[in-house]
């Protein structure tokens, strides 16, 4: 699939949220190639007037100045040193990055800036940056979260069309782990009918058990309109047996508690059952000796 790149600069480069655990996000792109079928984003980009369907991600807009103008906007004397949230809206390390390689540019600004932040990602092309990663974490707090919402091949070939396979992430986890990396699984989303199952969920928690993660949480399928409407085609083609019972299940965008609490027991008890903890045997923290340690390596 080809995918257009538009280099537009920005103007500010964090983004105040509000609604959300975090204060402060930060999108290198716009715009996803992975296309993944069930992108909450979707939704956004419907409420802008902008493509949400298969056109979706097609075109990516990179933000080519993110990098300075970040730079500029943390050394604020007013900066109060808030944890943002890199990719909460596009993925960081989706195939643009391997060529403008803004996400790096940015971890080395909050690196420089002594800066706190957090990453989610389906990408493993973040193991790239171990070098920044490791150098930012003696530095401040860091916390990279991989999405992996299911092993299951047919189900990951379906849904996430533009993604590296989820055993690639949860290697990619490993390395991250064993460099000291404060690292995690977030199962989301999980598909109600498709992904929910307790073995598809105990293979996710055991496999990211194994591959070190400090923690796993999960989030049931949220379908605002924009989204809604791209989603349910792709279930019409791929699982047409399921369209009435998600007709009923998502009357309003997020199903009701009878849904979502089962399956969030489930992961909680898995969690317990193979012992998911953090297992770091060197983990970095933000201290003058783990900075000189980092610099050293
Ligand atoms: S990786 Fe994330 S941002 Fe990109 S399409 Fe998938 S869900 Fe959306």
């Amino acid at each position: 699939m080809s995918v257009e790149f538009r280099e537009e600069p920005c103007r500010s480069a964090l983004n105040r949220v509000q609604g959300m655990p975090f204060k402060w996000s930060l999108n290198p792109y716009m715009g996803c190639a992975h296309r993944c079928t069930f992108c909450y984003v979707r939704g956004f980009e419907r409420r802008a007037d902008r493509p949400a369907g298969e056109a979706y991600g097609r075109s990516v807009r990179v933000k080519v100045n993110v990098a300075e103008v970040l730079r500029r906007e943390l050394g604020r004397k007013s900066w109060q040193r808030e944890v943002v949230a890199i990719g909460a809206a596009t993925d960081p390390y989706q195939p643009a990055e391997g060529r403008y390689r803004l996400t790096r540019a940015c971890l080395e600004v909050f690196a420089d800036a002594r800066s706190p932040f957090s990453i989610i990602t389906r990408g493993p092309m973040i193991v790239r940056d171990l070098d920044v990663l490791r150098r930012a974490a003696t530095r401040a707090e860091v916390h990279v979260t991989f999405s992996v919402p299911t092993l299951d091949t047919e189900i990951w070939r379906r849904t996430e069309p533009g993604t590296a396979p989820p055993r690639q992430r949860l290697r990619a986890l490993r390395m991250l782990i064993d460099a000291g990396i404060d690292a995690g699984v977030g199962i989301a989303p999980v598909l109600p009918g498709i992904s929910d199952r307790p073995e598809l969920l105990a293979d996710v928690v055991r496999a990211a058990r194994d591959a070190g993660a400090t923690n796993v949480w999960c989030n049931v399928l949220y379908l605002q309109p924009g989204t809604r409407e791209h989603f349910m085609e792709h279930l019409a083609r791929d699982w047409p047996e399921l369209v009435p019972s998600y007709l009923a299940l998502y009357r309003r965008p997020y199903p009701g508690r009878a849904t979502t609490e089962p399956v969030k027991g489930t992961v909680a008890a898995l969690k317990k059952r193979f012992g998911v903890a953090d297992r770091r045997v060197r983990p970095l923290e933000p201290s003058p000796a783990a900075e000189q340690l980092a610099l050293a390596i």
